[in-house]
C-alpha cells in the first residue's frame, strides 16, 4: 500500500467557504485542535464569489421587519418543504450573526444614520440583505479568514479529500490527496464538519465555482447518510448568456433588487403577465406602481422582477421558448436608468463584469441574460439544532446540508445560513470532540479508496475524464434542466448510467504532480452518482415546485406538499424514499397564514 501521512484533529473542517471558517471558529473557541482541509487556497472558495448579500431582518431599513417576516417568506419561498425549526433558527439568529461579523471586522454599507444598509432581494417582503456593494462574499470570508487565523487553526490548502472513513457506524476521518503532489493525507478526527458547499457543475452552464463537483456530498452518501431534496437545484433567472465562454456567470439580484427591469425581445416588460396567483396581491401591476416601490418602497405593492427565482426563471425560459427572447436566446436586463454614478457606487462589480468579459457598458445599455444553474436546495440531511447528520460524528453546514431553503432559496439567504448553522455546526462538533475519542479508521477503506484514485493510472488508451465530465455536462443540461419531464429525464438517466459504464476505463497519463486529469477522474466518479440522484428524485417527485418544474405535471400535489425525497445507500443500490415534511406548530402555521 502507498504511503500517507496522517494528522490527528479534535475536529476536521471540510471546507473553507463561509460554513466551514464559521464552524473552524466555534470548534476553537470550544477548545478543540482543528484542521481545516480545501480544495483551492483559503480565501478562494466558492463564497468568495457572493455578491448581493446576506439577508437578516436588523430591520435598519424597514422598521416593520422582524425574524417572523423573515420566517414566513423563507417558508413561503421554500413552498414549505423547509424543515420549519431549522428556519425558526435562522431566522432568530440571523441579526446576531451578521452584528458578530461586524464585531469581527467586516464593514458593511451603511444607511446615513450610520447603521448596516440592507437593499431588497426576491421574495423578501421588506429591504433586508445587508451587504458591501456587489462584493458580500469577498468581505464575508476575509473577516472569517482573519478571525479564525488569529485563533489558530491548521490549515491544508489545495488538498481534495475523496473519502470519509468509519469504525462502525461512526465518522472518525477522511483521506485525500495533495493537488500539487498527490501525496495521500489521512485525517484522524473525533468529529468532523462538511461544509464542502455545492454541485452545480454537472451542469454545463452554471454560476459555480470549479470546485463545486459535489464531492462533500457524495463522500457523506458513501460512507451512509441521508441524503434530502436532492432534485431541488436553483436555476438563477439571471446568468450572462453573450458572450459564449461567459454563459452562465451570475449576474446578481442586486440589480434587480436596486430597480433593474427584465424586458424580452420586443422590448416588452413581460414579468407583469407571469405573476402567480399566489404572489398577486404583493405584486405590482403596472411599471407605475412598480416604479413608486423602487422610489419609495414602503407601502407599495413590489416590482414583479422581485418575485422569487423559480418564478423569474420559469417565466424566463417560457419568453425564450415562445420566440421573444433577445438577440442571443435570453432576455433584457436593464438598470442604466439609474445613472452612472450609482451603478458603479452599488454595482461595481457587475459594471466590470459586464464592461471587460462582454464589451458592454451597463450604465448605457441593457445586459443578455437567461437562466443558470446556481444553488443546491437539497444535500445531507442535517438536523436544525446542532447541524448532526444521521452519521455519527459527522455535522453538515452551508449549501451541502439541508433542510433550510425546501423547494427554492431566497437571495441572500445562503450568506447567513453560512454563519448561523456554520456555528452551530462547529459548537456542536466541539462539544462532540470533547466527550470523545480518536477511533482507529477501517483500514479496508483506505486501501480501497487508494486503489479507486491510482486506478486510472494503471489503465491504457480508456476514456478520457473531461470527455466523460462534458457528456454528463451535455446530458444534465438537456435532461435536467430548469423544464423537465419523464421523458427528458429518463433518457438523461439511460445516458448517465452509459457514462458510469465508460468511466469504469477512466485512464490518464503523466504522474500525480499537478495533473488535473487525474483530479478530474474522481471528480467526475462523484458528479456521475449526485447526478443520478438528483434525476432519479426529480423522476420521483411527479409535481412541480419551487426549482422543480415538472411540464408534465404542472401543477403541486398534495402528497409532494407534505414529502421530502430521500436517498440513502443500501449495498450497492441508490434507495429512495420519501419522508414526510415536520409539521410547524400551531402558531407558526398562524404567521404562515398572513
Ligand atoms: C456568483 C455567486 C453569487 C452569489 N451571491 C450570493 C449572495 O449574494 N447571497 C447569498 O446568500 N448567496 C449567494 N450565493 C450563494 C453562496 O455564495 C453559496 O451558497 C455559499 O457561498 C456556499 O458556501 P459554503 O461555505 O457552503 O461552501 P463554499 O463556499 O462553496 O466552500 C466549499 C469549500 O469546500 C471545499 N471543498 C469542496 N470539496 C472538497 C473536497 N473534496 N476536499 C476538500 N475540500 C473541499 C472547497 O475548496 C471550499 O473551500 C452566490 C453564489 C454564486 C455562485
Amino acid at each position: 500500500m502507498r504511503n500517507y501521512e496522517t494528522f490527528e484533529y479534535d475536529v476536521l473542517v471540510v471546507g473553507a467557504g463561509g460554513a466551514g471558517l464559521r464552524a473552524a471558529i466555534g470548534a476553537i473557541e470550544a477548545g478543540c485542535k482543528v484542521g481545516v482541509v480545501s480544495k483551492s487556497l483559503l480565501g478562494k472558495a466558492h463564497t468568495v464569489m457572493a455578491e448581493g448579500g446576506a439577508a437578516c431582518a436588523l430591520a435598519n431599513v424597514d422598521p416593520e421587519d422582524g425574524w417572523k417576516v423573515h420566517f414566513r417568506d423563507t417558508m413561503r419561498g421554500g413552498k414549505f418543504l423547509n424543515n420549519w425549526r431549522t428556519v425558526e433558527i435562522f431566522a432568530k439568529e440571523a441579526p446576531e450573526r451578521i452584528l458578530e461579523l461586524e464585531r469581527y471586522g467586516a464593514v458593511f454599507d451603511r444607511t446615513p444614520q450610520g447603521l448596516i444598509s440592507q437593499r431588497a432581494f426576491g421574495g423578501h417582503k421588506y429591504r433586508r440583505l445587508a451587504h458591501v456593494g456587489d462584493r458580500t462574499g469577498l468581505e464575508l470570508i476575509r473577516t472569517l479568514q482573519d478571525k479564525a487565523v488569529a485563533l489558530g487553526f491548521e490549515s491544508h490548502m489545495e488538498t481534495t479529500l475523496t473519502r470519509l472513513l468509519t469504525s462502525g457506524d461512526r465518522i472518525v476521518g477522511a483521506i485525500g490527496y495533495r493537488r500539487s503532489d498527490g501525496g495521500l493525507c489521512l485525517f484522524k478526527a473525533k468529529a468532523v464538519v462538511l461544509a464542502s458547499g455545492g454541485w452545480g457543475r454537472m451542469y454545463k452552464f452554471t454560476s459555480n465555482s470549479w470546485e463545486s463537483t459535489g464531492d462533500g456530498v457524495m463522500m457523506a452518501f458513501e460512507a451512509g447518510a441521508e441524503l434530502r431534496d436532492m432534485e431541488m437545484v436553483q436555476f438563477h433567472p439571471t446568468g450572462m448568456i453573450w458572450p459564449p465562454g461567459m454563459r452562465g456567470i451570475l449576474v446578481t439580484e442586486g440589480v434587480r433588487g436596486e430597480g433593474g427591469i427584465l424586458k424580452n425581445g420586443n422590448g416588452e416588460r413581460f414579468m407583469f403577465s407571469h405573476v402567480p396567483d399566489f404572489y398577486r396581491a404583493e405584486t405590482a401591476e403596472t411599471p407605475e406602481e412598480a416604479l413608486r416601490w423602487v422610489d419609495d418602497k414602503k407601502n407599495n405593492r413590489r416590482p414583479p422582477e422581485l418575485l422569487p427565482r423559480d418564478v423569474v426563471a420559469r417565466a424566463i425560459y417560457k419568453e425564450v421558448k415562445e420566440g421573444r427572447g433577445s438577440e442571443h436566446g435570453g432576455v433584457y436586463l436593464d438598470v442604466s436608468h439609474k445613472g452612472a454614478d450609482y451603478i458603479k457606487k452599488k454595482l461595481p462589480s457587475m459594471y466590470d463584469q459586464f464592461l471587460h468579459l462582454g464589451d458592454v457598458d451597463i450604465t448605457r445599455q441593457p445586459m443578455e441574460v437567461y437562466p443558470t444553474i446556481h444553488y443546491a436546495m437539497g444535500g445531507v440531511t442535517s438536523e436544525p439544532e446542532t447541524c448532526a447528520t444521521t452519521l455519527q460524528g459527522l455535522f453538515a453546514a452551508g449549501e451541502v446540508a439541508c433542510g433550510l431553503h425546501g423547494a427554492n432559496r431566497l437571495g441572500g439567504n445562503s450568506l447567513t445560513d453560512l454563519l448561523v448553522f456554520g456555528k452551530r455546526a462547529g459548537d456542536a462538533a466541539g462539544a462532540f470532540a470533547k466527550s470523545s475519542s480518536f477511533y482507529e479508521p477501517d483500514t479496508h477503506q483506505i486501501e480501497e479508496e487508494i486503489e479507486t484514485l491510482f486506478a486510472p493510472f494503471g489503465r491504457k488508451d480508456g476514456e478520457n475524464p473531461f470527455t466523460l465530465h462534458a457528456e454528463l455536462q451535455e446530458t444534465m443540461q438537456t435532461g435536467a434542466m430548469i423544464a423537465r419531464t419523464e421523458e427528458s429525464l429518463t433518457t438523461t438517466l439511460n445516458e448517465i448510467k452509459q457514462v458510469q459504464e465508460r468511466a469504469k476505463n477512466i485512464s490518464v497519463s503523466g504522474d500525480e504532480k499537478f495533473n488535473p486529469s487525474w483530479h478530474a477522474a474522481r471528480d467526475v466518479l462523484f458528479m456521475l452518482t449526485s447526478s443520478e440522484i438528483l434525476v432519479r428524485s426529480a423522476l420521483e417527485r411527479k409535481e412541480s415546485r419551487g426549482g422543480h418544474w415538472r411540464t408534465d405535471y404542472p401543477n403541486e400535489d398534495p402528497f409532494w406538499a407534505k414529502h421530502n425525497v430521500c436517498a440513502k445507500k443500501e449495498g450497492e443500490n441508490i434507495k429512495l424514499y420519501a419522508t414526510p415534511v415536520p409539521e410547524p406548530p400551531a402558531e407558526y402555521q398562524e404567521i404562515l397564514k398572513d
